[in-house]
């Protein structure tokens, strides 16, 4: 599964803008206060109660495996769709048998359902069974004991209900439906759809089973739709048969045995693209008019498969993939086996596709097929064993793809994403203490699991690290696996005890706080301290080995070190005086590192170093803590030329905001001017452009003109808020009238834009057009500029406006939408009734993270009333 990262940025404002101590109140908090006020016994009694009550609490809070008692083999489904009511009307045939024990209850997972009958299937007879249900469980009444040697076949023929006790979810997935209707009742202008998310254990709201990942079964899924609809689920379609009365019924089977979490259906109108790797039928599934942006969107697929399956040695191990771009989506995307389900932002038209950066989701829930799919975690406490392993996958295709300048870039965005959320809370990776299942889907699972492997990869060495994946891959294909699994299979092939590094990385929380300082008073020994200044209460002392690296001009030199020490000082042994010293060159190490390197140190930093993200941190770091002087300013020029794009973008982005105390030769102009037009990296063109728009407006408008022509809508976004930006341009109302059929969100951004500024009353019916039409991240960026424009018309009625912000901030699926509409309804707080709505908005909010946010939001206003 992956986030939606998007929200993640949005969510992350949340929590820094939300962190007041007093706002989270935990169990364990009421505890510490509770023993806090009692009195004041003798120490060893304090400290003996506290501790066993600590360690009754952690016994209750165990989150282990679950106990398998049964073990489910196959199972049948039939399935009809009642959209109206919102309801799954099926039947449901298992196939189980004990697992050791003798059983006489059958314990199904089955979440809300009207329950119509159960029994045992005898050839072709059903014999009644009795059963309890509780809403949650349905436990079932054998007639006799049943042994391991035994099988038994039930049949459940029931209702889901799979909208009832909704809402409840985390950040990574949103809510717990399992099942979703979009737009049920068929309005026009949206797709009908159904699709499913069972991560966690949200499957069970639409079919009975034993919802757990440490289970594992065949399946196949009768599908009842109406005939013009697709279905798309797990294996292969093995049959359609037509019912003569407007309906279909697809026969999907899937014959390997998978967790029931990975089982998915999909069904709507989609066109299919087909594609290939060999033998495997590819498939990309998107709504009509996206069909040629998901060409370009998925076309890197059969390479990623080869690529993925040649570093594994294991084949991609299911007989089909298809990927289905669905609305509404309460994640960013899940890998169901054999078919993975993405949020709307897949949606590309052909021009957008063109910049379309989602090959990393792509790579994701695609090595999820592998490592969650094929061997999965046994329990939600060992989440890194999936979400560790699909998160690298990100690094690894884009090393492969676009080079390891890029893939550091990323590894450094992630690193920096966890080491916000290491500010809120440390956790172990795998943690078998959690209030909810849902709280494993964090950053610390994601990124900083990522990161880890990436250190094992950098310690081992390519060949054991992948030979290690693989045999961990083969010994546990089809099983559950706990993170020792992976701990023992390493051990086996590379023959190293990894004990330690298992047990600070995965199994304690924290990271290290390094202090490293180089002295070269011996210039042909230079010394390095390494300190571990973080709390050892908490956190361990790691063991850390590590690279520094040295530059003689441009020749470079590298040893390794082990760091194992609080203190530790390590003699470089150089010979001959350097002009660099490095430590981790490459920010392989996950820790926080502070260093007292000066400006010369970070000049030859950014001129010497041949890793991509070091010269990016020199230079970001000058800009930053140094004036921005003439010498500054040469460096900078150099840097136009570097290699790496993100360097480029950063150089170009830092000479704009200082160029008040510049002076641009006219052979750097040139320069700026050659990467507006031709750089191979979209976003960096559209960064020349921004800069070029302060060097010269009028002197550049031509040029601005025409590249709102651009095939790139960075450029041409660029372009086009440069050119309305210029007062001097007398056709700027003839070029925006032209452009205002535009759909994407670069080229409405600056639109909107214009005609706020321009206060045109007749605009209104545009901005309500675009708020309806447009969804996802793109809608978030609107929803502010057209709350703006409304707020500054005061000769226009703002009723309507503030009935749809209303309207999308109570209801709109995404919580990240909920409150961009939220937030620009505070334009019209003055207006009657306005301050009531807001605060009823907050009083129904149901998601923990945007109330808080409101009310922080309205705190103000609050006590103003
Ligand atoms: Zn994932």
């Amino acid at each position: 599964m992956n986030f939606n990262k998007y929200l993640l940025v949005v969510i992350s404002i949340l929590l820094c803008l939300s962190c007041k101590p007093s706002s989270v109140v935990t169990d364990s908090d009421v505890e510490e206060r509770q023993t806090g006020g009692v009195g004041t016994p003798s120490l060893d009694s304090i400290s003996l109660a506290d501790i066993a009550t600590e360690k009754e609490r952690q016994l209750l809070q165990y989150q282990g495996s679950r106990e398998r008692k049964f073990d489910l083999i196959h199972t049948s489904l039939d399935l009809q769709f009642d959209y109206d009511s919102g309801f799954v009307v099926g039947q449901a045939i298992l196939l189980l048998k004990p697992y050791f024990y003798d059983q006489e209850v059958l314990e199904l997972d089955a979440k809300d359902y009207d329950i119509h009958e159960i029994w045992l299937q005898e050839g072709a007879d059903r014999r009644p069974l009795a059963s309890r249900y509780n809403q949650r469980v349905l436990s079932i009444y054998l007639p006799r004991h049943y042994t391991a040697l035994d099988t038994l076949e039930v049949g459940v023929r029931y209702k889901a209900k799979p909208n009832e006790n909704s809402g409840m979810g985390s950040s990574a997935i949103t809510d717990n439906k399992g099942l979703y209707f979009i737009n049920p009742h068929k309005v026009a202008g949206k797709p009908v759809q159904i699709w499913t998310q069972g991560e966690t254990e949200h499957n069970s709201k639409w079919f009975p089973t034993i919802d757990s990942p440490n289970e594992r079964a065949t399946h196949d899924f009768k599908l009842t739709v109406e005939d013009r609809y697709i279905t798309i689920s797990n294996g292969k379609m093995e049959s359609q048969k037509h019912n003569g009365d407007g309906t279909r019924t697809d026969h999907w089977r899937m014959d390997q045995p998978h967790a029931p979490y990975l089982a998915a259906i999909v069904v709507g109108e989609f066109a299919a693209i087909q594609d290939s790797l060999g033998v495997l039928p590819l498939r990309y599934l998107v709504e009509k008019q996206y069909e040629q942006g998901a060409k370009e969107v998925f076309k890197n697929t059969p390479e990623m498969i080869a690529f993925f399956s040649d570093l594994l040695g294991v084949d991609f191990p299911w007989p089909k993939y298809d990927q289905v771009v669905v609305r509404d989506f309460v994640s960013g995307a899940m890998e169901n086996t054999t078919v993975s389900i993405f949020m709307e932002e897949l949606n590309l038209d052909e021009r957008e596709a063109i910049d379309s950066e989602w090959d990393y989701i792509i790579a994701h829930e695609l090595f999820h097929q592998w490592f969650g799919n094929y061997v999965t975690l046994e329990s939600w406490s060992n989440l890194p064993l999936n979400e560790a392993f699909a998160d690298y996958s990100e690094y690894l295709w884009t090393e492969h793809k676009e080079g390891k300048d890029n893939a550091d870039m990323q590894h450094i965005v992630a690193l920096e994403g966890y080491l916000a959320e290491a500010q809120e809370k440390q956790e172990d990776l795998i943690r078998f203490y959690y209030e909810d299942m849902e709280d494993m889907f964090d950053r610390h699972s994601y990124a900083k699991g990522g990161r880890v492997l990436h250190m094992l990869r950098k310690y081992l060495g390519d060949e054991a690290f992948f030979a290690s994946l693989n045999f961990y891959l083969e010994k546990h294909a089809y099983s559950s696996v706990e993170i020792h699994d992976l701990r023992l299979a390493f051990e086996k092939v590379t023959g190293k005890d990894l004990n330690w590094f298992f047990n600070q990385w995965f199994l304690a929380s924290g990271h290290p706080v390094l202090d490293i300082e180089f002295d070269h008073s011996q210039p042909e020994n230079v010394l390095l301290t390494v300190k571990q200044k973080q709390d050892f209460n908490t956190t361990p002392l790691y063991q850390i080995p590590f690279k520094v690296s040295w530059y003689k001009g441009k020749e470079r030199r590298e040893t390794s070190f082990v760091l194992n020490q609080a203190v530790q000082q390590f003699a470089l042994e150089n010979g001959e005086a350097t002009d660099l010293v490095l430590f981790d060159e490459s920010k392989e190490i996950l820790s926080e590192s502070q260093t007292r390197f000066g400006r010369e140190h970070f000049e030859r930093q950014s001129l010497l170093s041949k890793a991509g993200i070091a010269r990016y941190e020199a230079l970001d770091s000058l800009s930053n803590n140094y004036p921005f002087d003439g010498d500054m300013a040469l460096l900078f020029f150099e840097a136009l030329d570097d290699s790496f794009s993100s360097v480029r973008e950063l150089v170009l982005a830092k000479i704009r905001t200082n160029l008040d105390s510049l002076i641009l030769p006219a052979e750097v102009e040139d320069r700026i001017l050659a990467i507006a037009e031709e750089d191979p990296d979209n976003k960096v063109r559209s960064g020349a452009i921004e800069l070029l728009n302060r060097v010269g407006p009028d002197k550049f408008a031509p040029l601005f003109y025409r590249l709102v022509n651009d095939s790139s809508y960075y450029v041409a976004g660029a372009a086009l808020a440069a050119y309305l930006e210029n007062e001097s341009n007398n056709d700027r109302d003839d070029l925006a009238k032209r452009l205002l059929e535009s759909t994407n969100i670069q080229m409405l951004v600056p639109l909107a834009d214009y005609i706020t500024n321009r206060k045109d009353p007749a605009m209104g019916d545009w901005f309500h057009s675009q708020l309806v039409r447009l969804n996802g991240e793109s809608l978030y960026y609107f929803i502010g500029y057209y709350g703006d424009y409304f707020a500054r018309m005061s000769e226009l009625d703002h009723d309507p406006a503030i009935g749809r912000l209303f309207e999308l901030a109570k209801s709109h699926p995404a919580n990240y939408i909920r409150l961009a509409a939220f937030q620009a309804m505070f334009g019209f707080i003055d207006e009657e009734g306005v301050l009531e709505k807001v605060k009823e908005l907050n009083a129904g909010e149901r998601d923990e993270m945007v109330r808080d946010y409101q009310g922080f939001f309205l705190e103000s206003y609050i006590d103003e009333d």
